[in-house]
């Protein structure tokens, strides 16, 4: 061998393999299509951010607090000011009592929460029960934490399960149901009767209820939002998770919580301390003193996205969709069959790259891609005025055959 000639580079088949959990999954299609939308400058009703300013009060607060130099770690499991606003909430909103020292932990983001709290309490054979569609970041939690998801179906139009289906899906590997209400991606507000059913097969099972609250304010036509962990001999086996995210506007500052029983919670403390130390101290003080927002606050969030919903709901039917009425949360999800597109995948590239709205393909949401193949879900944490650009662009749209 010469030493003075260069040695072509490895191929890439001679790195050390990746980790096979990480290669089960695939960037989010959700935040994907948030990157389209702005290569291709389409209106973007994908990705679930809203794009109006956060409260004037929220935004004070935060700058509040920089300037008076909470600029350095917080208490790893959150900061004392905010854990005790949020138990305070929590108690007035569901009238239960949480103890903010041994029963809460402040993360980045519900996404952290959820993840800590699945590697929290998973041990390699466990499964957990999840409702589908689904919000994408499950199926990934599932496979980092080590957990075989079991799937149960919400059928359209209304969003129900057959409780044979659900039963079914328990059994003495189940370790958690992963439940989110109001849900992400059909508006679904799960009824006290469902909880009981869910409640009646996690006490037979031994089973905790991973909750994902996070659309608790978005009710419309006079939904109600029941906490899992309110239900009788539910406290001590429900996560509760929340975060500021979707309530206060503010997606970027990935600031969440999980409520759980002391002995949960010292898990799940653990592994968020060693994943990311903690959640931004400056942000979590404006959230103490977000979440002493009055009643009326939410009354008027509430109030606000109901006019978005019916006016993107008005939108989407004068373009040709059919679309699923939300009774909660802040999407439509919709059936494009009618479209004659082969799929939601390449009905979505046409939608954002022809017509320039993007919305996120309905296989996102779904184990078997083949059963999200005609629906798409559109978002409306939305002005105005990106509703009339959508509304114009979904004109030049060819209204599908009837
Ligand atoms: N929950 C939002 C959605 O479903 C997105 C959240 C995120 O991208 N982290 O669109």
């Amino acid at each position: 061998m010469n030493p003075a000639k260069p040695q072509p580079a490895a191929s890439i088949s001679s790195h050390p393999r990746l980790s096979a959990k990480a290669e089960r999954f695939t960037e989010s299609v959700i935040r994907e299509m948030t990157r389209l939308a702005l290569k291709h400058g389409a209106v973007n009703l994908s990705q679930g951010f809203p794009d109006f300013p956060a409260p004037a009060e929220i935004k004070h607060a935060a700058q509040e607090a920089i300037s008076a130099d909470i600029n350095q770690y917080a208490i790893t499991w959150g900061a004392k000011r905010f854990r005790d606003a949020i138990a305070e909430k929590f108690e007035h909103a569901q009238g239960m009592a949480v103890d903010p020292e041994r029963e809460i932990t402040v993360c980045c983001g519900s996404t952290e929460a959820m993840m800590s709290t699945m590697m929290a309490i998973i041990n390699p054979g466990d499964e957990v029960v999840v409702f589908e569609p689904f919000y994408e970041n499950y199926g990934p939690d599932a496979i980092l934490s080590g957990a075989a998801p079991r799937f149960v179906k919400l059928r359209a139009p209304d969003w129900t399960f057959d409780p044979d289906d659900l039963a079914a899906a328990f059994g003495p590997a189940t370790k958690a149901i992963i439940l989110n209400t109001p849900n992400n991606p059909t508006g679904k507000v799960f009824e006290r009767s469902e909880l009981e059913a869910i409640r009646d097969l996690c006490l037979r099972w031994n089973a905790f209820a991973i909750t994902d609250e996070i659309y608790e304010h978005m009710l419309y036509d006079g939904a109600k939002h029941t906490s899992m962990a309110t239900i009788d001999g539910m406290r001590e086996r429900t996560i509760t998770i929340n975060a500021l995210s979707k309530t206060y506007s503010v997606t970027g500052w990935r600031v969440g919580w999980a409520i759980a029983s002391p002995e949960v919670t010292s898990a799940i403390r653990k592994v968020h301390d060693f994943m990311t130390v903690g959640a931004a101290a400056p942000l979590q003080e404006a959230g103490a003193a977000a979440l002493k927002f009055p009643q009326s606050y939410y009354d008027t969030l509430a109030r606000e996205y109901a006019l978005r919903r019916d006016r993107l709901l008005a939108i989407l039917a004068g373009a040709g969709f059919h679309c699923f009425k939300p009774r909660g949360a802040y999407y439509i999800m919709t059936d494009i069959a009618a479209f004659g597109f082969p799929d939601d995948v390449a009905f979505a590239k046409y939608l954002v790259t022809e017509i320039g709205v993007a919305a996120v393909p309905g296989s996102s949401f779904y184990n078997d891609p083949a059963d999200g193949r005609t629906h798409l879900r559109f978002t409306f944490c939305k002005t105005e005025k990106t509703f009339q650009a959508a509304a114009n662009r979904l004109a030049k749209l060819p209204y599908p055959r009837r």
